[in-house]
């Protein structure tokens, strides 16, 4: 930084960007590769719905769209664009909220079976 360019690097500091200043921004010249679990296997890349939602830490499936609908970023494609992007674990854990119960109510069970609690979950 300093000279209007920007280099970032990993944990085990390879450099995985670098980009040059422009105006108040950084634009990053960035290339995505899907991680495997087998290195030794020739690598295939999925550009998934799912993967690009990974890579971008998350973002909503409209974003997503957007971007590639408005060529918004260098190399953004999508192997199978019209096919649909399955729910997201992480995501549905992560919006889950936990409602604290009340102190006081004027609703008792007196009985066993009379109030009955669950958590519902569409999948
Ligand atoms: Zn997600």
């Amino acid at each position: 930084m300093g000279d209007g360019m920007i280099q970032l690097y990993d944990k085990n500091k390879n450099l995985i960007a670098v980009g040059r200043r422009v105006e108040e921004m950084y634009l990053l010249d960035v290339s995505v590769r899907m991680p495997t679990q087998h290195p030794s296997v020739t690598e295939i890349i999925l550009y998934t719905w799912a993967n690009w939602h990974r890579q971008f830490r998350h973002v909503g499936i409209s974003g997503l769209q957007r971007m590639l609908a408005h060529n918004l970023v260098d190399g953004f494609h999508v192997t199978t664009p019209d096919s649909p992007m399955n729910t997201c674990d992480a995501c549905i854990q992560a919006k889950q909220t936990c409602a604290s119960f009340l102190k006081h109510t004027e609703c008792w069970a007196r009985n066993a079976g009379e109030l009955t609690h669950t958590d519902l979950w569409e999948a």
